[in-house]
């Protein structure tokens, strides 16, 4: 992303106003006099406002085109300073998305009338917003409509030390997640998949560690083996990158694993039309810990970072795996094959085994794993999960406070009642139980070894009609922004 910010504390005086052709305005819900007439033009925004009623007003940006030579086109909201999060992000979303057809090269933020913490998280979501839409995302159409390039952000009534580098490198990261997401899976083969890891483990100098099939058969790592057995091609295998500081502060690596199926099917049970739909998307667990490695080295972090990636095409074929096999897993844990199509659980359960293996002080795992999630969530939050209750609280405050939220679900013992299974240590999932998304954790958590303190987050935001927060495509990449507030603010890592 080629964006540059210019910062100035001050408000924009009217030349500058007049200077730029697209504006986004900020200014409190209760709007004092003075405050208005500190911005140009701020007797026309406010007459405006009041037309509309304060009441949209705070939900909706109010879009006027300026009487000046450019006619400069601007989206305005007054605001709470006490504002969620979630909430700023989505209005930070619509005041952007009214400047797409505006060919904004330049676009000017002024944030006015707030204390100078409220101002700075104000205009980091906005910023946050424009560079999500800026992002560009894969698209095959002939007749490619020109994209309009950002250049320049002129941020107005704020003046940080930090330059916002930290939304930089999310929305680097963020984009990486949502473009591998979008690729269909024609494009993304586990093998170019790996490929593309390669190139980005060059460019940021991370150690890259493949283990294809021929190496997990010696690891015995049947659970991940069975999915892929179905595939023609023996391209699946386990990604392993490492980030290393150049100072390290911290001797405690943390652990990032992310479920990576580039198609799902379902496998021998195949999934219908409707639910297959949008499953080339199965992988964006592995592309949201690709993400959050990426926004970790850029921002040179002092903690070692791995990313176990596991690739694997979930296919329909003769050799496909089938309910009722009985799998014995890297761990020699054997599990009862109860649905092809719970294969998510299948990979993760050796690359979990393998990752916690290296002792890793932390592990996060991300997974588009489950429909159980969605049904109990929708899909504004995610589901988490963890082996260590006492992480709760801060896990829901990072979610609250990125303005990605997550909720908890319970992880106690005896839900392994409804996986026992009478021929295995095992059952992969059950047939009748509605909280598959519960019993999918406690099936994972059996992998996570050496008593590890271990996150699962269960993807249900990954992809949502319209855009989610300050996202505005459908595939969300959620996840990213989440994970850096958890361990850069709520320090999980140190
Ligand atoms: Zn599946």
């Amino acid at each position: 992303m080629n964006i540059k910010l210019q910062q100035q504390a001050k408000a924009p005086i009217r030349q500058q106003v007049d200077k730029r052709a697209n504006w986004i305005i900020i200014m409190p819900h209760l709007l004092a006099v003075k405050t208005i007439r500190q911005i140009p033009y701020g007797d026309i925004l406010q007459a405006r406002r009041q037309r509309l009623g304060k009441k949209d007003a705070d939900k909706i940006p109010i879009t006027l085109d300026l009487p000046n030579a450019r006619g400069s086109h601007v989206s305005f909201a007054c605001i709470k300073s006490d504002i969620s999060s979630f909430d700023l992000l989505t209005l930070a979303r619509k005041l952007v998305s009214t400047h797409e057809d505006h060919d904004a090269k330049e676009l000017g933020i002024a944030v006015h009338g707030f204390s100078a913490g409220h101002s700075e998280r104000i205009a980091e979501a906005m910023i946050a917003a424009v560079l999500a839409s800026a992002a560009e995302m894969p698209r095959f159409k002939s007749k490619s409509k020109s994209q309009n390039k950002l250049q320049m952000i002129y941020l107005y009534g704020v003046k940080t030390a930090h330059e916002f580098k930290r939304t930089f490198a999310e929305a680097e990261g963020n984009a990486l997640a949502r473009g591998l997401s979008i690729l269909p899976s024609n494009m993304l083969t586990p093998s170019d998949y790996l490929k593309r890891i390669r190139q980005l483990a060059n460019e940021n100098k991370w150690k890259l560690e493949f283990y294809d099939i021929k190496s997990l058969k010696k690891q015995k790592a049947g659970a991940f083996l069975a999915v892929t057995q179905g595939s023609p091609t023996e391209d699946a295998g386990i990604v392993r990158l490492q980030y290393t500081p150049s100072i390290s502060k911290s001797k405690g690596k943390l652990a990032l694993v992310g479920k990576g199926i580039c198609y799902d099917t379902g496998g021998v049970n195949l999934k219908s039309a409707n639910y297959m739909f949008g499953m080339h998307e199965d992988m964006q667990g592995s592309a949201v810990a690709l993400g959050t490695l990426l926004a970790l080295t850029q921002l040179k972090v002092n903690f070692p970072v791995e990313c176990w990636m596991a690739l694997a095409m979930n296919h329909i074929g003769p050799r496909a795996y089938k309910p009722n096999d009985v799998i014995t897993a890297s761990d020699g844990t054997t599990i009862e094959v109860v649905n092809t199509d719970a294969e998510g659980r299948m990979i993760l359960a050796d690359t979990l085994a393998m990752a916690s293996k290296q002792k890793p002080k932390l592990i996060i795992d991300y997974a588009t794993l489950t429909g159980a999630c969605i049904y109990s969530l929708g899909k504004a939050y995610s589901g988490i999960f963890t082996n260590k209750d006492e992480l709760i609280p801060k896990l829901v405050e990072a979610g609250r406070d990125s303005g990605e939220r997550v909720w908890p679900f319970p992880m106690d013992e005896d839900y392994d009642k409804l996986i026992e299974s009478d021929i295995a240590d095992v059952k992969q999932c059950s047939r009748e139980s509605g909280v598959d998304h519960i019993l999918a954790a406690r099936f994972l958590q059996r992998f996570v070894k050496n008593n590890t303190p271990w996150i699962h987050i269960d993807l249900a935001s990954s992809n949502r009609k319209g855009g989610l927060a300050h996202i505005p495509t459908d595939t969300t990449g959620f996840g990213v922004r989440y994970s850096l507030n958890l361990l850069l603010d709520k320090k999980l890592s140190s």
